[in-house]
């Protein structure tokens, strides 16, 4: 049984939502689908709050809108029946609702934004379970992942309680999902006292191996833009290769120390059940991807990855691999573990650093 979920760039429009949907239709061993809110709309929701919270009436106005027609048009070229959109008008005048009363208390509480940031998914995971529908997709439910992801109350980033989720996938998604496709929503959950919780910015690759755990899913599909985890950034070093495999420590430290593929959460509950898991590009699938799993990459080489983080002025670039003795720079180590070394560098030299250390520590 598999979990797959989709991240924002992958259900960022009609098109690209119908993609998702054949991989879907290609593999009748993914029983539950985890769906990010459309590409850039958790930014754009964010902005929303902070024009409420500043009374600035005009950019809510206006960008409420475009929040609205954004999505309008991903139904409309989803083939979702004009009668249904009504389903959206309804979601909008709720986050209008919430945006009135911060703007009139002036005031942002991390509790208020998690409720905002809802909006997001809400939207999204309907307009893909509407669009699979009138794509003909029969047996298909969608359900609230509040309903199943309890968390405490630590707003913005809030821990998954795992043996309410156990009970509450048993309750909520156990009967269904022998004869349904379950669509739901990453990033968000609730309090056991009901208040809307999200997993951290980033966080629904956590909530598909959360639902994959409590599931008993083997493999969870983390689909995205890339097809899976490279040595480096692709978009800064053109030389970075794909990784085909990694182990959950691999890519643990990867993620945690600055790759921006996984939420770093991610694999604790993969690793804790041992689950499987895929990252791919929804917009290229034949090209495979990165299989993450307890065994440590079989990959020949010693270094296998190389992260970033920018923190103003100064930088902090680490290596992950098996073996890093090689690694004979003469500028100050911030960190070392049994696989990570960490270097700080200028922000102003980041980009090049990482194009020379690629080329002379990484093997071809
Ligand atoms: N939509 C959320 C965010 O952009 C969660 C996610 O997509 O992973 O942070
Ligand atoms: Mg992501």
């Amino acid at each position: 049984m598999k979990v797959a979920k989709f991240g924002g760039s992958s259900v960022r429009d009609a098109q690209a939502m119908g993609r998702c949907m054949s991989i879907i239709e290609n593999d009748p061993s993914i029983k539950l689908v985890v769906v990010s809110a459309t590409y850039n709309s958790t930014n754009e929701l964010e902005k929303l709050a902070i024009a409420a919270r500043d009374r600035d009436e005009a950019f809510l106005k206006e960008n409420l809108k475009l929040f609205l027609q954004k999505h309008l048009d991903i139904a409309s070229n989803l083939k979702i029946e004009k009668s249904l959109h009504s389903a959206i008008d309804q979601l909008i005048n709720e986050l209008s609702e919430e945006l009135k009363q911060i703007s009139q208390l002036g005031l942002l509480s991390p509790q208020a934004m998690d409720s905002l940031y809802s909006y997001g998914e809400r939207i999204s995971s309907w307009l893909f379970a509407e669009g699979f529908k009138s794509r003909g997709r029969k047996e298909l439910q969608l359900i609230d992942a509040r309903d199943v992801i309890t968390t405490d109350n630590t707003h913005n980033s809030a821990k998954p309680i795992i043996e309410q989720i156990r009970i509450n996938a048993q309750e909520k998604i156990s009967p269904l999902i022998k004869t349904h496709l379950i669509i739901t929503q990453g990033f968000i959950g609730k309090t056991e006292q009901g208040a809307t919780t999200v997993l951290g910015r980033e966080g629904s690759d956590f909530s598909a191996t959360l639902f994959g755990e409590a599931i008993g899913a083997d493999v969870v599909q983390i689909w995205t833009d890339v097809p899976g985890v490279a040595t480096a950034d692709p978009r800064l070093v053109k030389e970075a290769r794909y990784l085909s495999e990694l182990s959950y420590e691999e890519a643990t430290t990867m993620a945690s120390l600055g790759a921006k593929v996984l939420y770093s959460k991610t694999l604790e509950p993969a690793e804790r059940s041992g689950i499987k898991v895929f990252v791919g590009s929804s917009i290229q699938p034949e090209l495979g991807g990165t299989y993450i799993t307890s065994t440590p990459s079989s990959d020949s080489a010693d270094i296998i990855g190389l992260t970033f983080k920018k923190r103003g002025d100064e930088s902090v670039i680490t290596f992950i691999g098996k073996d890093l003795r090689k690694i004979d720079l003469e500028i100050p180590e911030v960190d070392r573990g049994d696989i990570h070394r960490s270097f700080l560098v200028d922000t102003s030299q980041l980009d090049q650093l990482l194009i020379d250390w690629h080329q002379r520590f990484f093997q071809k």
